[in-house]
């Protein structure tokens, strides 16, 4: 049995992110994980994390939807926690996937509002609505509650919409612009504080271009983690999300920055590439290469080079006429349009994420799939 809870562990870590570029929704893992209503169970547990993830994915009908998650310290001695489960935080804290605060006030919001992200929560907008007046704003804010197939969220105001994403407060965007640095050694997401230290290069550290956003307290910029005061390195890279498109379903987002360009195809050398084959039907697998198509920032200009041997297609403006479909010749680059849409192969199709609101995805994969049976308190000690 516990073999199987960590895997259901690891499938949870995969989707916790700090990247505001990546986020799809904003959680408080100490409040989430004391749904026990949800299974029926203990009174804390780290797998509700998986359900309400799980239940993001279906609502906005897309695959691989990760969240940012936000816990107070208290949360990684908390005894209703197995033993287990607190060293699991304890890691993600100290890997920079989940964010732990000496204390909790208004994180949560003060994430969502900065990045521009829907909260998942039932009680946390209550106490700080007067400060954060957004949270009565159409889908902004989600509950995760019981439902037939699993949970479901419900919107507090609204029917439900899928807010949009990733367009950050103005203060926000200001924070985003700037890539800042942690004093404190052991800052995993603003690291860089003692790059003289034999250390440093064991920890991981989160890519500038992926920081999450500062707290402020009293209008400066803040360490969430440490509370230390952070210092400006400098303009931080460009980044542009795109999405993949197979056959009307988002099967799953990248972000291409300016030092990182991505190769997208069947199944891109490297391992840092997006690789499509698991979603290709087998005539689209005879024709994509292994690596296909490589997307690179050029400056603000987001570019395709075609670096296939059957060749890359674009769409301008995602025109379904093929006269205006362009094709690329073999190395060609060139610079996309905010509405182009670049075509692998029919049906197979990347752009920027904005292009498409939701997924298509009816029956997301779950989070839980390791687990050995519905229900959570089956597989407690
Ligand atoms: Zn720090």
């Amino acid at each position: 049995m516990r073999f199987e809870v960590s895997k259901v562990l690891d499938a949870i870590e995969a989707r916790l992110t700090t990247d505001p570029a990546m986020a799809r929704a904003v959680v408080d893992l100490s409040e989430v994980a004391r749904y026990a209503d949800l299974d029926g169970g203990r009174p804390a547990s780290l797998l509700r994390l998986g359900l309400v993830i799980d239940a993001l994915g279906r609502h906005v009908a897309e695959e691989e939807v990760p969240v940012y998650a936000v816990a107070p310290r208290a949360l990684l001695s908390d005894a209703d926690l197995t033993s287990n489960e607190r060293m699991v935080v304890r890691r993600w804290a100290d890997d920079g996937v989940v964010e732990v605060v000496p204390e909790l006030e208004d994180r949560v919001l003060e994430v969502a509002e900065l990045i521009g992200l829907p909260v998942l929560s039932r009680s946390r907008a209550e106490q700080f609505r007067d400060r954060r007046p957004w949270v009565d704003e159409p889908g902004r804010l989600l509950a995760a509650v019981p439902g037939a197939g699993g949970p479901v969220l419900v919107a507090r105001v609204g029917r439900g919409e899928v807010p949009a994403v990733g367009e950050p407060s103005p203060m926000g965007a200001k924070l985003l612009a700037r890539v800042w640095r942690c004093p404190e050694s052991n800052c995993s997401n603003f690291g860089g504080g003692d790059s003289d230290s034999p250390f440093a290069d064991m920890r991981k550290l989160t890519s500038p271009v992926a920081q999450p956003p500062p707290t402020l307290k009293a209008g400066v910029p803040t360490c969430p983690r440490h509370g230390t005061r952070l210092s400006d390195a400098g303009p931080r890279p460009a980044v542009e999300v795109l999405s993949v498109r197979i056959d009307d379903v988002i099967r799953r987002r990248f972000v291409v920055s300016a030092d990182k360009p991505v190769v997208v195809g069947r199944a891109p050398e490297g391992g840092d590439g997006v690789m499509l084959g698991q979603w290709l039907s087998d005539d689209a697998r005879k024709w994509i290469s292994r690596g296909h198509a490589r997307f690179a920032l050029d400056g603000e200009d987001l570019t395709v080079q075609d670096v296939s041997t059957n060749g890359t297609g674009i769409r301008p403006g995602g025109s379904d006429d093929d006269d205006e479909r362009i094709t690329l010749d073999r190395d060609e680059v060139r610079k996309l349009d905010e509405d182009d849409v670049v075509e692998l192969y029919a049906g197979v199709n990347v752009g920027r994420a904005r292009l498409w609101a939701t997924g298509g995805v009816s029956q997301p994969t779950s989070v839980m799939a390791e687990a050995p049976t519905m229900a959570i308190r089956k597989f407690e000690r």
